[in-house]
């Protein structure tokens, strides 16, 4: 069997090194191969603990363990993070993929894919330089993936615009500052030799972003001279979407931003890409041709599109609703501050071993414990039973 894969991004060449590997052919085509895509490049815990070789390499990074969280009317809180967030610029990031894929014996081509065509139980793959035909096409093209007819059918409501400027400088920490009516947020990230600073919202223009992006870098006094802009797309499927998600069909899986598998709260989404790129190629390798669109679609829900549907639920009670008369970022700040126990669930959040499905069942458990911790800080601590605080 021969496998074409469309799109050399984390999922596309990730997905190209697992099945080289296990010995399939593997064709992947990029029209750019290694490129700086806008990006904050950061990785979780939840990333490099399952794929180790992103932590452990030579490859410039920067391993970041202090974030800046900041909402109006709560102030900023220090978390000092647990587990650090690993960051990549995209360029080394994609090259270093794109390099063990190689390794494991894929081919690389660098061109673009114009149109995708069935031809008998196969497919015939039109580029600029003549066709490439392939038995099962993996769809890796992004979230702008210009081939309609696989892949996530992402409508205007079904993706928030994402952009900034990369910041001559350093910092040692990240910076996350949520702001008001804006489901999204700014984020500072150190990179090697740079900074990625960005915005991200949704049904917001870009202009809007842009402006309050401006507004709050010159605040902070970051320079936009010698700053590069950038700007791209981020799938964030509304709650309806996840139920129709296109993300298999005959002949085909899609991966990554391709599939539209983005947490729709944090905007997390390299690590749903080398995951589903991971449980595309495992598809691939255990079960027959007919049989992948089902058994990958099982697979993804299985693992975490579930939990990304319910993020997608919270997202807008999360950005835009209230708690005890305030904004909930707002008071998840007040909360981290004052609460320890709270503030484990903030690094499991960070870390990403927290995922939405558990987090109600754990914030009730917990509340009890949060608020007495809460009202001690404020020295009400003679009113608190000892026992109450320990639990
Ligand atoms: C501003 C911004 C900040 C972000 N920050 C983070 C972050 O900090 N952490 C995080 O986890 N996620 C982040 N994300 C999300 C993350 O960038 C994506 O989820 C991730 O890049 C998806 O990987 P992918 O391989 O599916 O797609 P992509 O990385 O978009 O790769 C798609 C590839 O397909 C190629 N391609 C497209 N069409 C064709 C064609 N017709 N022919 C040939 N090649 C083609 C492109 O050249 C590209 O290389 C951010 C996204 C944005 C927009």
């Amino acid at each position: 069997m021969k496998v074409a894969i469309l799109g050399g991004g984390p999922s596309g060449a990730f997905a190209a090194e697992r099945l080289a590997s296990a010995g399939v052919r593997t064709i992947l085509i990029d029209e750019k191969l290694a490129w700086e895509k806008p990006c904050g490049g950061g990785l979780t815990y939840k990333a490099y603990n399952e794929y180790p070789f992103l932590l452990h390499n030579d490859k410039p990074k920067r391993i970041i363990r202090e974030t800046v969280l900041t909402a109006p009317k709560a102030g900023s809180f220090t978390l000092q993070l647990r587990d650090p967030l690993v960051i990549y610029s995209r360029y080394e990031l994609n090259n270093f993929l794109l390099e063990r894929a190689d390794q494991a014996g894929a081919q690389i081509e660098k061109i673009r894919v114009t149109q995708m065509e069935r031809a008998g139980h196969g497919w015939k793959l039109h580029t600029k330089a003549g066709s490439i035909d392939a038995d099962f096409c993996l769809v890796a093209t992004g979230a702008r993936n210009p081939l309609r007819d696989t892949g996530t059918a992402l409508t205007p409501n079904d993706t928030m615009s994402a952009l900034g400027y990369f910041v001559p400088g350093n910092r040692e920490r990240i910076d996350i500052q949520f702001l008001d009516r804006l489901e999204g947020y700014i984020w500072v990230f150190p990179r090697a030799g740079h900074m990625s600073v960005g915005i991200c919202g949704k049904g917001v223009p870009a202009c809007e972003l842009r402006k309050r992006l401006e507004f709050y870098m010159e605040e902070q006094g970051l320079r936009r001279e010698g700053a590069t802009f950038y700007s791209h797309l981020l799938p964030c499927l509304e709650s309806h979407a996840w139920k129709k998600n296109r993300v298999a069909g005959d002949g085909w899986m899609a991966v990554g931003d391709a599939a539209g598998l983005v947490d729709p709260i944090t905007g997390e989404g390299l690590y749903y890409a080398m995951r589903s790129a991971d449980l595309a190629s495992r598809t691939l390798l255990n079960e027959a041709l007919e049989r992948t669109e089902q058994a990958y679609r099982r697979l993804l829900r299985r693992d975490f599109a579930a939990d990304l549907e319910l993020g997608s639920r919270l997202a807008q009670r999360f950005f835009h609703g209230k708690y005890l008369f305030g904004a909930v970022p707002a008071r998840m700040i007040q909360f981290t501050r004052r609460s320890p126990t709270f503030r484990a669930i903030m690094q499991d959040l960070f870390s990403g071993t927290q995922n939405y499905i558990g987090l109600k069942g754990r914030l009730l458990r917990n509340l009890h414990g949060s608020l007495f911790e809460i009202l001690g800080s404020f020295g009400f601590s003679r009113l608190v039973p000892r026992k109450d605080i320990a639990a």
